[in-house]
């Protein structure tokens, strides 16, 4: 049988491209793999070279010959160990990310491991199943209409995507416009309302989609960035065809939730109006009792996304496109081809419902990490990050000179320095801080304007965040800030 010939063979008494040496190749990775994990707390939590420098690391010319696979293991991690963020350490609070549980990246593994096209049930059964079973399992946590379909894709965006098609197909649809086939020249006006504080993500489903992510109309909002009802009332009544409402679950900043009953309410009466919801992260405060009103009504919405790569810490990448009517969601997403099966009322065709045809069977991660918490254990872990954000926020009040500009009633906190008022020397002090929190690395935390002011956003959503990460990072977050509101250290 024909080897491939990899250099450093020469006497012909090892073949680098054997089954031994392949293995060896996933027993390292599994060992470098929990050092990695064992140490990232350890470390600065920000990556020690930037993007020019390890792209000089990697930049190498095309090798010409083959390495065995233990050593391309061991060269990968050497090169890219430099470059990598501590997303996974218990200080990280930067944007809004899930730790990655070590339980989910094992499942992920055996994911990889198994290799298996998650395109359709029959070639993939499997991965079909799980992804349904956890797909209810999805469904029973968030309290959403148990009849939902659940595509599995890779997070937020892509999940509001499937679920504006999904509008954009029903919507049309019941306007006699087949939109899908015939596409959106000359098709009937859809009118699109949404919050002005709603996540950049969303603006780009409707570019993809051709509804143009500036033709919309955007409804003003409060100071936590709610959606205020009497400017949706007052838009909605100037709507005369189809209208897609775009609310949210967890603003990205603040935390906060869109008044969902009465959108719903208002949505349903209307009639030709589709109710979107943006819930990445906010969608599992459902999870616990205390704090399920936060989201009350939001079940009354056609469709919602959310990510597993956040609250549920599932690895990346793992988003659900949730929609209440499992027609539109096949219609809007459907491939056929004559060697493709297609789905029916009892069997599930994981393809119908997600852009992709060949891809991921993100269901076995999904499913580990729900099998592993378990309800009470989702439950409990939602309710100690907002107990830790609080903690966070109510430690960092304390401080002369530092602000919370938010009502901590989530996970989210965002933090001023200098003055809460908008005044361009607390944009530089906010500016200053968080840059040397991040040099310094006992914690990491990032920047970001809100209501024309710059802040530190704190987002408390990580599997490995403890009490001890929240106080010792509190602890680094003053210190900074001392040192930079009187430098001469007197
Ligand atoms: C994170 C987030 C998104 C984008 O999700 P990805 O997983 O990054 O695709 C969208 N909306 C909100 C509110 C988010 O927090």
């Amino acid at each position: 049988m024909a080897t491939i010939p990899f250099s450093g063979v020469k006497d012909g008494s090892i073949d680098m491209s054997s089954d031994a040496f392949a293995d060896e190749a996933l027993w390292r990775a599994a060992s470098k793999a929990i050092d990695y994990r064992r140490s990232v707390d350890d470390q600065p939590l920000r990556p020690d070279a930037g993007y020019r420098e390890m792209l000089a690391a990697v930049d190498r010319p095309l090798p010409l010959h083959g390495l065995a696979p233990p050593a391309v293991i061991d060269e990968l991690s050497t090169i890219a160990q430099p470059g990598l963020n501590g997303m996974t350490g218990g200080r990280f609070f930067g944007w809004v990310a899930g730790g990655s549980h070590r339980l989910g990246v094992a499942a992920d593994w055996l994911t990889s491991a198994w290799g298996q096209n998650c395109g359709n049930h029959h070639a993939a059964p499997s991965a079909a199943a799980f992804e349904e079973v956890a797909g209810k399992w999805l469904l029973d946590i968030l309290d959403l209409p148990r009849a939902s379909s659940v595509g599995f894709v890779t997070g937020a965006t892509a999940a509001n995507f499937v679920c504006l098609a999904a509008a954009r197909h029903a919507l049309l649809a019941e306007q006699g416009w087949d939109v899908e086939s015939d596409g959106l020249f000359g098709a009937p006006d859809i009118s699109v309302l949404v919050g002005d504080d709603a996540h950049a993500s969303v603006f780009s489903a409707l570019g993809f989609l051709g509804l143009g992510s500036k033709r919309v109309t955007r409804l003003a909002t409060d100071d936590a960035g709610r959606m205020l009802i009497r400017s949706f009332h007052e838009a909605i009544e100037r709507c005369t065809g189809p209208v897609i409402v775009i609310a949210q679950a967890g603003q990205i900043n603040t935390g906060a939730f869109d008044p969902f009953l009465k959108l719903a309410e208002a949505c349903s009466r209307r009639g030709s109006t589709w109710l979107h919801v943006d819930g990445a992260f906010g969608l599992w405060a459902r999870a616990s009792h205390e704090h399920a009103d936060l989201a009350k009504g939001v079940e009354g919405a056609n469709s919602w996304a959310t990510d597993g790569h956040k609250w549920l810490q599932v690895p990346y990448d793992s988003g659900y496109a949730i929609i209440r009517d499992r027609a539109s969601h096949e219609a809007a997403m459907s491939i056929s081809a004559s060697y493709l099966p297609t789905s029916t009322e009892q069997e599930r065709n994981p393809t119908a419902l997600v852009p992709e045809l060949s891809r991921r069977a993100r269901g076995f991660a999904t499913w580990a990490m729900i099998r592993h918490l378990g309800r009470s254990g989702i439950a409990d872990m939602v309710r100690e990050h907002c107990r830790l954000a609080r903690r966070m926020a109510r430690k960092l009040a304390a401080e002369p000179g530092i602000s919370i500009l938010n009502d901590v009633d989530l996970n989210q906190v965002i933090v001023r320095f200098g003055s809460a008022a908008p005044d361009p020397r607390a944009d530089e002090l906010t500016h200053a801080v968080v840059e040397r929190l991040q040099k310094n690395g006992t914690c990491f935390a990032g920047g970001a304007k809100w209501r024309g002011r710059w802040v530190m956003r704190l987002s408390c959503i990580s599997c490995a965040t403890t009490e001890r990460d929240v106080d010792q990072s509190v602890e680094a977050i003053v210190d900074t800030w001392r040192s930079i509101a009187a430098p001469s250290g007197g």
